[in-house]
């Protein structure tokens, strides 16, 4: 038997482990599985060359809750170590890994901006234990070992006669951590952290059922035995090779992940790369709709299959992050904190290649099938239309596949419009004018109109369209977007000749006048035009930019302080309409202002304008009238 002192500079490293890591003292069973992992794989490892002349067979890690004894074991059959490699892989090696995290991290670690996984390692177990023992026996033939530490620097060391191969950690839990002889708590553990770890991880046993002999009775009960519980899946499938998959194992993956979602993902992209930084993982499109903030099951990141984290921010692009699915790779510098994190040359490379193949992935499904891409376009779009306002690449990129929907379901790209629209809607600038509503219900007077004049109008109903039309806009030339509710409409330049107007221009001064009289200043610039009588007799439009401005900021990364902005309306009278001849030869200045009060009226309903006391007033009017 030996004892001695473990090598270590810091007085006593316990109190220090237990206080920087405190937060985060669950980890400590993700630590000890992955060490017995590596262990079972470096077997394999040395087997597979022949350096091992041991039997590798189909080796488990087993997790064992002990709740008389107060102990947790973790035993593994993997390569053990002999009394040697005890002394100096736990005493001597990890040790001085710690102190050297606590000389780097000492001024850091209470930052919350640190991410808690410190790679701490074995030591990590006295977080949760006051005693530690390893009991380990080499695949080389040498006597067992067993080593106990009470979590000070003393230890000691002995030969034991255990014979099977591979380690056993026993952790006696402290009082104050006994959850973690809970077998509820540490089966959330293992399916939190260690799901989709490479080497089967048995807890506990369960019943199984036999199958029934051909010729049993109806009635008869099928025999059960009992089998090991094995938490894991050592395969998942983002770890084999796309060709060797099929559209059912990614769904079935999908289920895996996301237990508690009923409705199938609309596509995936299997990530695959080993240069010049190892990544694997598959990302899903999942049916979003129009809601940004919709984001229940996050993409997971992993490292060689042990669970890190479901916060990607500063690893994936945000527009990303509204997507779900998995992100394997080691490259990814954990303990450091985020800021750093996205200024890391590593990382960014990361961000940039997922961006790619998630831009390369749309552009074949727009390609491979455009019928089915257009299909799942609405539930798609934000995601997308998101990218394109943050990320350049994809802005660039997405040219290619982004789709602009009119409000019959046609589906156009950007590029084709150009070319649908070129010769019928253009200004006096020779600008390209792209019309488009917002919503197609409560702006139907107004879509019906353009369509009738021969304009096509796209249906842009996500939340960040404003922004987007503004991008689109500054990114091209020659190319502006009205809404169809828009003043700018009248910009367009019209096909067929002027409307010949029905009133002369003293008529039309004495109308706006009238109109004056009646219409509140501060609200409505009223307007005189010829159009077609067939037409609204008064239209309210909006100012383009104005709207907008306000609805980007309503959506965020607006300009500042267009909050204030007073509501400005137009109203544009239509001379050529017979309500309009009938106001101007209405000599009764109150049965005048009545009809004004009354169209104006009907014009707000239309543009969803008319609330509250106005609306109600309006209603009782017109059951009046036609009592
Ligand atoms: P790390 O795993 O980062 O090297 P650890 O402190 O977790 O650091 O472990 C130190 C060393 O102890 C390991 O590198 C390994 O050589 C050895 N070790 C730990 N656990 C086991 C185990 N279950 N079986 C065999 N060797 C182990």
């Amino acid at each position: 038997m030996a004892t001695g002192n473990i090598n270590v500079s810091v007085e006593n490293i316990f109190p220090l482990i237990k206080k920087f890591l405190y937060s985060d003292h669950e980890i400590f069973l993700r630590e000890l599985i992955s060490n017995a992992t590596d262990a079972t794989l470096k077997l394999k490892h040395l087997t597979n060359i022949g350096e091992a002349s041991v039997e590798y067979g189909n080796p488990i890690i087993e997790v064992k809750i002990d709740k008389e004894n107060k102990t947790l074991h973790i035993i593994d059959q993997g390569i053990g170590m002999t009394r040697e490699e005890v002394e100096k892989y736990i005493n001597q090696i990890a040790f001085s890994g710690a102190e050297e995290f606590l000389e780097k991290y000492k001024d850091t670690a209470k930052d919350s901006g640190i991410i808690g996984h410190f790679g701490l390692g074995f030591y990590s177990a006295f977080m949760v234990a006051n005693k530690v023992e390893i009991f380990t026996k080499s695949y080389k033939d040498e006597p067992a070992a067993h080593w106990i530490c009470e979590g000070t620097t003393e230890f000691t060391l002995q030969e034991t006669d255990r014979e099977e191969r591979g380690t056993e950690i026993v952790l006696h839990i402290n009082e104050d951590e006994k959850e973690f002889l809970e077998e509820n708590r540490i089966r959330e553990l293992l399916v939190k952290y260690n799901k989709f770890m490479p080497v089967p991880i048995k807890f506990g046993t369960r019943e199984e059922s036999l199958p029934l002999p051909e010729d049993a009775p109806e009635d008869a009960k099928p025999e059960k035995k009992t089998v090991d519980n094995i938490i894991n899946n050592p395969e998942p499938a983002w770890t084999k090779q796309p060709a060797d998959l099929k559209e059912e194992d990614y769904s079935n993956f999908y289920r895996e992940l996301y237990p508690m979602q009923f409705e199938d993902p609309l596509f995936h992209i299997h990530l695959n790369v080993d240069y010049p930084f190892n990544l694997t993982g598959i990302l899903y499109f999942p049916r979003l709709g129009k809601d940004i903030n919709i984001q229940k099951d996050k993409i997971q990141l992993y490292q060689n299959q042990v669970f890190v984290t479901d916060n990607v921010e500063g690893i994936v692009p945000e527009f990303l992050t509204m997507l779900r699915g998995v992100i394997d790779s080691p490259d990814i510098p954990l303990n450091v904190s985020r800021s750093y994190l996205q200024a890391d040359g590593a990382v960014k490379k990361i961000s940039s290649y997922i961006t790619r193949k998630v831009a390369d992935k749309l552009k074949s499904l727009f390609n491979n099938n455009r019928e089915d891409f257009q299909n799942k376009w609405n539930d798609i779009k934000v995601v997308i239309e998101y990218g394109m306002l943050t990320e350049d690449k994809f802005f660039d990129k997405a040219g290619k596949f982004a789709l602009y929907p009119t409000v019959d379901d046609q589906y156009f790209t950007l590029e084709e419009l150009e070319e649908k629209v070129k010769e019928n809607q253009t200004d006096k600038d020779g600008n390209l004018v792209l019309l488009y509503a917002s919503d197609k219900e409560s702006q139907h007077s107004y879509i019906q109109a353009a369509k009738e004049k021969g304009y096509e109008v796209l249906l842009l109903d996500s939340p960040i369209a404003s922004h987007l039309v503004q991008k689109l806009e500054t990114s091209k030339e020659k190319l502006s977007f009205v809404r169809v509710d828009s003043d700018h409409i009248n910009n367009l330049i019209k096909k067929e000749e002027e409307t010949i107007s029905k009133l002369s221009d003293e008529e039309k001064e004495q109308l706006k006048a009238d109109f004056e009289k009646v219409v509140p200043k501060e609200k409505y610039s009223v307007q005189m035009e010829a159009m077609d009588s067939g037409e609204a007799p008064l239209i309210i439009t909006q100012p383009e930019f104005m709207r907008r401005m306000k609805e980007m900021q309503q959506t965020g990364g607006g300009m500042f302080g267009m909050g204030n902005m007073p509501e400005m309306y137009n109203l544009v009278v239509n001379v050529n309409h017979p309500l309009t001849s009938t106001i101007l030869n209405t000599k009764q200045e109150e049965e005048q202002a009545r009809l004004i009060k009354q169209a104006l009226d009907l014009a707000k309903l239309s543009q969803n304008l008319l609330k509250g006391e106005e609306l109600t007033a309006f209603i009782k009017r017109s059951f009046d009238m036609v009592k």
